[in-house]
């Protein structure tokens, strides 16, 4: 099979890694990858989002699959683009359609639908800006703290969390003054939910369902959780409180609803649907859906998949995921995120790094990198993803940390206590 990936982070060198094991892969091309992805197939300097080119590049190639990364794609409807043109029309699309991207592109409808299903999920209520003062008088229903959330997509920046009520007002005025542009236009204020997160993960071919293991992460930049909000900064699997009977709710109440809510609703939805969510006393909610997996939970979440992914992208594709085989390895496996100076703020591009042939216990996964006359060179916030298994998290830890040390570049930063609280 000749498979196209489309992304360039972490997350599509770790799918990279697992698709190229698969005996059913004849040739990977990832669009537009990164150094790292390179060493699993072939990059094309194509943009995840220029669907022209993409069609063209799938028409050329004889490609049979793509598999989609990362939610922007999906959230402009790849799925429909490739769906729409005679020329690309049978190619299965790893990733939902438009419309069903539009449970991580909008929070309004994500709730909205969660209310439908009777999904488990914090009470809310929705506003835009001709109904500010409504909005100003919900917040007063409830307690602190409070939490805004822009409707549409803002890069893991739209959400606000705020201790009091005046500045939870003052914020709300500002958002739907446009504070995000077009994605706040409508603001989504829901109750603040107590509790641990953890990400779970399902493959869907719109019927049938694959739930993958759940891992942790860890999004702030500072040790104990602390300072701003990352794209991610490590990640852990498995999460101990998700233990059988908890995850028999997680399924019981949220995946299956899911899945049989897109249907009911002709939702066309084939691919990766993430579920972020709290445990609050014992009892699993949704903090949020997201379209595809999550970036840096599959950098340690492939570690543990044990069967043959393109087998199961297979059966998404032809609607038969019920009859593949899924095993998962019983090891504990984590990611230690390596990040530029600076970042999430201001920080520099193009630092030499090196060290990563000295690696030896664990799996690095090129998260924003790329080649320059031959050398790997820094390119993005997050930099390398150092992925390990060990017999628990510790020695899975005790090993991604020893190897990170390996691995240098300036202003080279990553966080020393990742699992720590589990
Ligand atoms: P992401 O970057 O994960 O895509 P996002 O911008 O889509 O984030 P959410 O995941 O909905 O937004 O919220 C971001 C974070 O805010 C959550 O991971 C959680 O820590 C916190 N949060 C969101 N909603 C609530 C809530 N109701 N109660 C408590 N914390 C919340």
């Amino acid at each position: 099979m000749k498979i196209l990936l489309l992304g360039s982070g972490g997350r599509e060198h770790a799918l990279a890694w697992k698709i190229s094991q698969s005996p059913k892969c004849e040739q990977l091309y990832i669009a537009p990858g990164n150094a790292g992805t390179g060493n699993c197939g072939e990059n094309v300097a194509m943009k995840a989002d220029d669907f022209e080119t993409i069609k063209t590049f799938c028409v050329e190639k004889a490609i049979d699959m793509v598999i989609v990364g990362p939610e922007d794609p999906l959230v402009k409807g790849i799925y429909d683009e490739l769906k729409a043109d005679s020329r690309t029309k049978d190619i299965p699309v790893i990733g939902p359609s438009k419309q069903g991207a539009v449970l991580e592109g909008s929070k309004d409808f994500a709730k909205a639908f969660m209310q439908r299903h009777q999904i488990p999920t914090a009470r809310y209520q929705t506003f835009d800006g001709e109904h500010l003062e409504d909005g100003l008088r919900f917040l007063e229903t409830l307690q602190a703290p409070y939490v805004l959330k822009a409707d549409g997509l803002c890069a893991g920046k739209g959400v606000l969390i705020l201790p009091t009520l005046e500045e939870a007002q003052k914020e709300l005025k500002e958002m739907l003054g446009g504070m995000f542009g077009n994605a706040s236009s409508q603001v989504v204020i829901e109750e603040f939910l107590s509790g641990i997160e953890c990400s779970v993960f399902v493959l869907t071919d719109g019927d049938h369902y694959k739930i993958l293991p759940e891992a942790k992460d860890y999004k702030r930049i500072g040790e104990h959780d602390t300072g701003l909000n990352t794209g991610g900064m490590g990640s852990v699997t498995p999460v101990p409180f998700a233990t059988k009977e908890w995850m028999q709710k997680v399924e019981d109440r949220i995946i299956r609803p899911t899945v049989e809510g897109l249907k009911a609703e002709n939702i066309d939805y084939k691919g990766f649907i993430f579920f972020g969510l709290i445990n609050v006393e014992g009892e699993p909610m949704v903090i949020e859906y997201n379209c595809r997996m999550g970036d840096p939970e599959t950098e340690s979440v492939m570690l543990r998949l044990k069967s043959d992914i393109v087998d199961l992208f297979e059966g998404v594709a032809e609607g038969n995921l019920d009859e593949r085989e899924i095993a998962f390895d019983e090891r504990a496996a984590v990611c230690v995120m390596l990040v530029s100076g600076g970042y999430p703020q201001e920080y520099k591009k193009g630092y030499p790094i090196t060290g990563i042939d000295q690696v030896e216990g664990s799996i690095v996964f090129h998260s924003g990198t790329a080649l320059k006359d031959g050398q790997v060179v820094t390119n993005g916030g997050r930099v390398i993803a150092v992925s390990s298994y060990g017999k628990d998290k510790a020695e899975a830890l005790q090993k991604s940390f020893e190897e990170a040390q390996k691995i240098q570049f300036t202003d080279r930063y990553f966080r020393r206590d990742i699992g720590a609280d589990l």
